[in-house]
């Protein structure tokens, strides 16, 4: 390796050991099951985002497979060259349908969705407003755009209007960002109120819902659905990758939009497109949702559950609306003391510190799924109030 490389490489390493930051990957042996074995060690897992246990739903798996015996293990190709299958087409229609949208089209990932659409469609000479807690992948995506960034602290309505007001008169197109859901801690966003905005400014309204696809609005709609704001919203991101148990991400809105991101986001023109099993299993996944809305019941059930049993040992679960709970300590290395102390006892909630989250804001952030049964939520609130106590937390 080049001496340049490797004193690089091994400074920053030694500095992540240094600050108790190195993570090991925790090892999962067999299927993402609510209860499951991470690293030789059996624990009830709240840390993983297959909210609706689709995963390993038989109708996904039995589509996947027969979609491979059929048409092959992959695509072979772009979509915009020869990498467009009649089952991307269909899946495409699918989300259009469900959404109640003109179109959509399907990226690698939730990542790509919103990196490839937010620097397609804004350039150097354009505005982007964006809450402070939007994902990585937004984040990247302004960069990517070289358009001119302003960041609104989080949900923070009077400062995204004074940054409307003071850009009235901007003279590109500016657009205005956020999570539909935030990842970190689980709360909301007040979408109609920042749709208003967005119209009586004249911005572009996008909303990333890629934790609230599959588990708020009808049948798992997401936040536009959940709000009635159907039809002013412009861009809708959603993830095929967390409730919906596959692996992708969708935008969708009108025709044009559409017909424009084919053309011009860079994920879409320059990557693969999605093995067949993938497309079928997320075709399988949109019919579940709509045949068996039995899972987003109990994944709500389960929610009140254990975010009453949190609160009820007198934990800080901060903000959180959704089955997203965080736990807040306060450090960093207490919120991984936690942590590990948990998986120890067999609960597996990851530990967040800085800088995902402010360092006086550490967590462990938990999960429930519809799949966990009541037994595994009440042994986890056993184990969170013995950890708690002995670390002083509660
Ligand atoms: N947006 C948010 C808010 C997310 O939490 C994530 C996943 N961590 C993504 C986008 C990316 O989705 P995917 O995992 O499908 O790339």
């Amino acid at each position: 390796m080049a001496a340049i490389l490797e004193n690089f490489l091994s400074q920053e390493v030694a500095t992540l050991r240094e600050k108790g930051l190195f993570r090991n990957l925790r090892i999962l042996e067999g299927c993402q099951l609510p209860k499951a074995i991470f690293d030789g060690k059996v624990v009830v897992n709240l840390s993983s985002n297959n909210y609706l246990g689709l995963n390993t739903h038989p109708k996904l798996i039995t589509a996947a497979i027969r979609a491979t015996q059929e048409l092959g293990v992959g695509s072979g190709a772009v979509r915009t060259i020869a990498g467009t299958m009649q089952i991307h087409m269909e899946l495409e229609e699918t989300i259009a349908r469900f959404k109640h949208v003109e179109a959509s089209v399907v990226f690698q990932s939730g990542f790509t969705a919103n990196a490839g659409t937010v620097s397609a469609i804004l350039s150097k000479g354009d505005l982007i407003i964006s809450d402070e807690l939007n994902h990585a992948s937004i984040i990247d995506g302004c960069r990517l755009s070289r358009a001119e960034i302003r960041v609104f602290p989080h949900k923070d309505l009077n400062r995204l209007e004074e940054i409307l007001r003071e850009t009235a008169n901007f003279a590109g197109r500016k657009l205005v960002i956020s999570d539909g859901v935030f990842s970190m801690d689980g709360d909301i966003a007040p979408l109609p109120q920042i749709v208003e905005l967005a119209e009586r400014y004249g911005a572009i309204m996008m909303v990333d819902d890629a934790h609230a696809s599959g588990v708020l609005g009808k049948h798992g709609r997401g936040t536009v659905d959940h709000f009635s704001l159907h039809g002013r919203v412009d861009i809708q991101v959603g993830t095929l990758s967390k409730a919906l148990g596959s692996l992708g991400g969708y935008v969708c809105g009108r025709r044009n939009l559409i017909d424009f991101l084919y053309h011009r986001a860079r994920p879409f023109l320059f990557s693969t497109s999605h093995p067949p099993a993938v497309a079928a299993s997320c075709l399988a996944a949109f019919a579940v949702l709509q045949e068996e809305p039995i899972w987003t019941e109990r994944l709500w059930e389960n929610t009140r559950f254990f975010k009453s049993g949190l609160q009820r040992l007198g934990f800080d679960t901060g903000v959180s609306e959704t089955p997203i709970t965080p736990i807040i300590v306060g450090k960093g290395d207490l919120a991984m003391r936690f942590s590990d102390e948990l998986f120890a006892e067999g609960v597996f909630a990851q530990g967040i510190g800085y800088p995902t989250v402010p360092e006086a804001r550490s967590r462990v952030r938990t999960i429930v799924t519809a799949t966990h049964s009541r037994e595994q939520l009440q042994f986890a609130l056993d184990v969170l109030e013995r950890v708690g106590r002995r670390l002083g937390i509660i």
